[in-house]
This record gives C-alpha cells, structure tokens and sequence, in this order.
C-alpha cells in the first residue's frame, strides 16, 4: 500500500483525489503509473475501509517494496490524517526522512509544513514504550518539528490508551487516543483524552476542563490550526 506514485514524470498522492476524481484517474489510461519504491508499474486501488491507494501491478522481487505489515486500519487512519492536512492547506510529505543538528536520522509517517510551521504526526498502532516515544520525541524537537502521537486504544471499555508513562504527559510530548468506533458509520474514528475549556469561567480550575471526543478529521484540524492548546496542571 503505497500513498505516492509517478504518473508520467510526476510524483501524485492518492489522499488528494476526491472520490471522482481517483475514479477518473483509474479510467486514465492515457497516463503511466509507476511506483516510486522501484518504478515499476503501478496500479491504483481502493481498500474495503476506502483507502486510496497505489500498488504494484505484478507483485514484486524487490524486498525494498515490502509493505511494511501495517494493517488495513493504521493505513486507513494515516490516510485520513494526511487528507485532512492536504485539506487544510499543508504541505504533506509521506515518509519524511530528516536528521538531527548532531547527525541522528529519523523517518516521520507523515510530515508537514506551511510556512515556518513543522509538524510531524506519529499514529502508533503497536504498543510502543513510553522511553522509546521520548527518544523520537527528542529527535524531533531537536529537528525543529513538533510532533504529535495518537496511541491506539483497544477496546470501547478502554478507550484511553494514555495510562502507566503516559500519564504524565507534558507539552513536549503531546499523546492522545485514537479509537474506531465500528457503530458509528463515517464518523469511525474518534480521539480521546481533549479537554473543552467552559468559556463562561474567568479562572481555570479543575472544573473548567469537560473531557470530550473528537472525530479524527475534526481533531486534526484543530491541532494544526491552535484550536487545541496545552494548559500545564500547575495552572490549576
Ligand atoms: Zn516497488
């Protein structure tokens, strides 16, 4: 599952096609497609979650074109995160690889920028230790990018993957989690662990703060847009 592809000289996303659109494209046959990993014809799908996407037409030898075993559901996600970010005017990059001032590499999933503003959002689809999330973390700060985490949460019952470590999350590191709601159509994907702050209130306290869900897209555009804000405890 690839998000980029070369048609005819040309690299193009698949997240930035409308519905009619990546169909009119498939019917392009005027066009060639290949893959960026190794040039080798492509071919345009769309998955049973809706994910657009690119893939290559004879399966290939090349052990540089895996996958990357990711699921059908953390592609899915990271495809609605970079098309809600194309959607708001940011420059999207998959797969961003940069390196810290002191020469230490990182790859970012998905990578962004407008302006001066860089951002990079980190969706972790398997357990990932909190040491080792402060660690890529650092690297990016150091890079000048901020970045965001959405920690996937399991079950309905446990919706709030910010537990242990991550309980003590601060304005360096900023997690939230992600969890599918299967019931509830296009709106599948909901973010936990926002606050809404009670506009009536001239001083915060701890009965300022509602806890409250968003929808992925909603979340998304909020983050990139300082519709979310992070107040430290200390405040309270
Ligand atoms: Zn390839």
């Amino acid at each position: 599952m690839a998000f980029i592809c070369i048609k005819n000289d040309e690299k193009i996303y698949s997240f930035i096609y409308s519905l009619k659109d990546w169909i009119a494209l498939k019917e392009d046959k005027a066009s060639s497609f290949n893959m960026a990993c190794c040039g080798n014809q492509a071919i345009l799908k769309t998955s049973k979650l809706g994910t657009q996407f690119f893939a290559h037409k004879a399966k290939p030898k090349d052990s540089n074109c895996s996958t990357g075993g990711e699921t059908a559901e953390h592609m899915h996600i990271k495809y609605l995160v970079m098309k809600e970010l194309d959607r708001n005017g940011w420059n999207v990059e998959v797969e961003k690889r940069g390196v810290t001032p002191s020469g230490v590499e990182w790859i970012a999933d998905i990578y962004v920028e407008k302006g001066k503003a860089k951002i990079a959002i980190e969706v972790q689809w398997s357990p990932q230790t909190f040491i080792e999330t402060k660690r890529r973390q650092e690297k990016y700060a150091q890079s000048g990018v901020r970045c965001a985490w959405l920690l996937r949460s399991g079950s309905i019952k446990d919706t709030n993957a910010i537990t242990g470590d991550y309980a003590y999350s601060t304005k360096d590191i900023p997690v939230f989690s992600i969890y599918r709601n299967k019931t509830q159509g296009n709106q599948a994907y909901m973010i936990y662990n926002v606050n809404k702050l009670d506009s009536n209130s001239s001083r915060y306290n701890h009965r300022s703060f509602k806890p409250i869900t968003l929808p992925l897209e909603n979340f998304i555009q909020r983050l990139v847009s300082q519709g979310l804000v992070f107040i430290p405890y200390e405040r309270f």
